[in-house]
């Protein structure tokens, strides 16, 4: 049995208040009672934050702080971060990690009523294993300049040629998502600096 992050009833809650904190910073002052769009942002930048949580983990054992979960009805049911250098595998992809996991605890390999957070833009070797799952959608943190397949070079999560495109929305809590990588970089350039 795998980790689920919480309990159903725990995680509304938690959305609700996150969503209330998120109205009551707008300028414009709160918005109708139920808005839809906002209550999708407030649910976004909540599950965001685990995929931010398991990039944490790849940093704190030396690789790129990158994370991913998948969602599907307000559960985890897959949680990934990079792990490309500890298991010498390319495809260690945090994306790559969570969509098995998610498909180990459904039971199957489509993964049709979920949602993929991830803190970069999926790069095409990713971008190929969520049209293969039929990820419903993907959210990600921040683009991939030198990768990035979810319509920074290309965007083959939307391409009408393949049998399944997904959903897409970028850009949630990209300033933290950005901030991990930039980070880890310029510790790594100081590291290096120190040691010639
Ligand atoms: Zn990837």
């Amino acid at each position: 049995m795998h980790n689920l992050c919480a309990q159903p009833v725990a995680m509304r809650r938690k959305i609700r208040d996150n969503w209330i904190q998120i109205f009551m910073r707008l300028p414009g002052g709160p918005p109708e009672e139920g808005s839809v769009e906002l209550h999708h942002r407030a649910e976004d930048e909540l599950w965001m934050r685990e995929a931010i949580a398991e990039a944490r983990k790849a940093e704190a054992i030396g690789e790129v702080p990158i994370g991913a979960v998948v969602v599907r009805d307000g559960l985890v049911i897959g949680r990934g971060h990079n792990r490309r250098e500890l298991l010498l595998d390319c495809t260690a992809h945090a994306e790559m990690l969570a969509i098995r996991e998610a498909s180990e605890s459904i039971g199957a390999w489509r993964l049709l009523d979920c949602t993929l957070y991830v803190t970069l833009e999926p790069c095409p070797m990713c971008a190929g294993a969520i049209v293969q799952g039929r990820v419903k959608r993907v959210v990600y943190g921040t683009p991939d300049p030198k990768a990035g397949c979810a319509g920074t070079l290309m965007n083959l999560l939307q391409e009408p040629r393949f049998n399944h495109e997904a959903e897409l929305t970028s850009g949630v809590l990209q300033t933290e998502c950005a901030g991990l990588l930039t980070e880890f970089f310029r510790k790594l350039r100081r590291q290096k600096k120190s040691a010639t």
